[in-house]
């Protein structure tokens, strides 16, 4: 029995259902602005684009919405799914834009990046306009990115370390804090600024041939390789992305969170209160976000001691009305000095020498090489901010936003893994792997934006 072919009146109108959620992505997200953000690129005789900018964008889009991994991938799909088609603007029987038109014009339009940027912004924007943002709390994590780069590829360089992320805001902290020392001990010494830097040592890192902007990550409980990090913070109301910085996977969680988070509290409502897990927990954290208004509720870091003597820290205990350390033999230790390192600010507390000297403790309490022949304790210099938020860690709210920061942040990398394209980037450099994470988290918010509209 031959098939019978039926010819029908149709147009792509007709094919694509009333309340399929690219018809209503196109009814909410306005894409107006990417013609303005890309009028200067095709002016000045830099000839004519060959695919419409708002049409690329879409193109690419539909990717992280569906989780097709590659351009390739895209330009098939759309070929055979009608609702694709539809909404960039093709009719039935026109010819898809072929990936590598896509792929040459964001290799020869570097700046045309910038219009991820803003199209992630303005769909934030669209969510604040919507109410599905408040400010009320926001939560940060990070999740590792699998870079396109093999670990057979990888090299060992020697760096030189660099002075911490936090280099100028502990410039001005240790400003202060000598200040304070000068009135509570009459001694000014001078900023170790200059020598720090001198003394800034030197490391081996594992560099990738194919990709050297990746980092290679190594952290418990995770796969070993060449990675980026996406750190997202989102508002806890709906799950709203409001930030997005990627940096190499060998990064700490610490190091972009506090430029990270003034950004968003800049753009963004201004945010009541902050959650993260304790890679987020640093002293310095504690004093920024207080100083700006901004409750800190953090997970705890269990603080590291690396003190060679046999008697630790927790062998002193801490007289808060005199502020002074009592040692296991009964003596004081207290605030003689301020300490500065490439990472921090400390105060420290030191025992009389002549105490330690006929002390019976004395080798368990002194290392070998502690050459001043007195005890010597180290305590952050934002330690009041940072015992202010710690003593609440008990309480309702506190442990209220901790949960909620698992279960969103937790939920939404899981979202954008499996179904937005955030296990691997494809290009390669630390800018490519930013528009990556960018997208994704575009796709989530309008995925979210767009179901809260019910
Ligand atoms: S060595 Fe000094 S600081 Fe240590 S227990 Fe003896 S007196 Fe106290």
């Amino acid at each position: 029995m031959g098939m019978q072919l039926k010819l029908h009146m149709v147009t792509i109108e007709d094919l694509v259902p009333e309340g399929h959620f690219l018809r209503k992505l196109e009814a909410t997200l306005d894409l107006s602005f990417v013609q303005e953000e890309t009028a200067s690129l095709y002016s000045r005789g830099n000839g004519r684009p060959p695919i419409n900018p708002v049409m690329l964008v879409k193109y690419l889009l539909v990717g992280y919405l569906y989780g097709i991994p590659s351009e390739r991938q895209i330009e098939q799909r759309i070929q055979t799914d009608v609702a694709l088609r539809w909404y960039l603007g093709l009719d039935l029987f026109d010819r898809v834009p072929g990936h590598s038109t896509i792929s040459q014009l964001r290799k020869r339009k570097p700046s045309f990046r910038k219009v991820f940027r803003r199209l992630f912004e303005e769909v934030v924007r669209e969510c604040i306009e919507k109410v599905l943002v408040s400010g009320r709390l926001a939560a940060t994590d990070s999740t590792h990115v699998k870079a396109n780069a093999s670990r057979a590829s990888e090299y060992l360089v020697e760096m030189r370390s660099e002075p911490g992320a936090y280099w100028e805001r502990l410039d001005s902290y240790e400003e202060e804090g000598l200040q304070e020392l000068e009135k509570r001990t009459g001694h000014r010494r001078k900023k170790r600024t200059k020598q720090i830097k001198r003394d800034s040592r030197r490391s081996h890192k594992q560099v990738s041939r194919t990709d050297p902007e990746a980092g290679h990550m190594k952290r418990p409980g995770k796969p070993e390789g060449q990675y980026y990090l996406s750190h997202q913070t989102l508002d806890t109301d709906h799950g709203v992305i409001l930030g997005v910085t990627v940096t190499p996977g060998d990064v700490h969680d610490s190091v972009p969170y506090l430029d990270h988070l003034e950004q968003i509290h800049r753009d963004v409502p201004p945010i009541q209160a902050v959650t993260a897990d304790a890679a987020y927990d640093f002293p310095l954290a504690h004093r920024v976000l207080e100083e700006q208004g901004i409750s800190f509720y953090v997970r705890p870091q269990p603080s590291a001691d690396r003190t060679k003597a046999e008697f630790k820290r927790d062998a002193f205990s801490y007289d808060a009305e005199n502020d002074v350390y009592q040692c296991p033999n009964g003596k004081e230790l207290r605030v003689r000095g301020l300490y500065r390192s490439a990472s921090g600010v400390y105060w420290e507390y030191w025992a009389d020498r002549e105490d330690c000297r006929s002390c019976p403790f004395r080798e368990k309490c002194l290392s070998e090489n502690d050459q001043r022949g007195a005890r010597r304790l180290l305590d952050t210099y934002f330690r009041p901010t940072v015992r202010r938020h710690l003593t609440r860690q008990n309480e309702p709210d506190y442990l209220d936003a901790l949960r909620k920061r698992q279960v969103w942040c937790e939920g939404t990398f899981a979202a954008q893994k499996w179904g937005h394209n955030l296990t691997r980037v494809l290009r390669r450099g630390l800018e490519a792997a930013e528009d990556h994470c960018l997208l994704s988290a575009t796709a989530l918010n309008l995925k979210r934006m767009i179901r809260c509209m019910g």
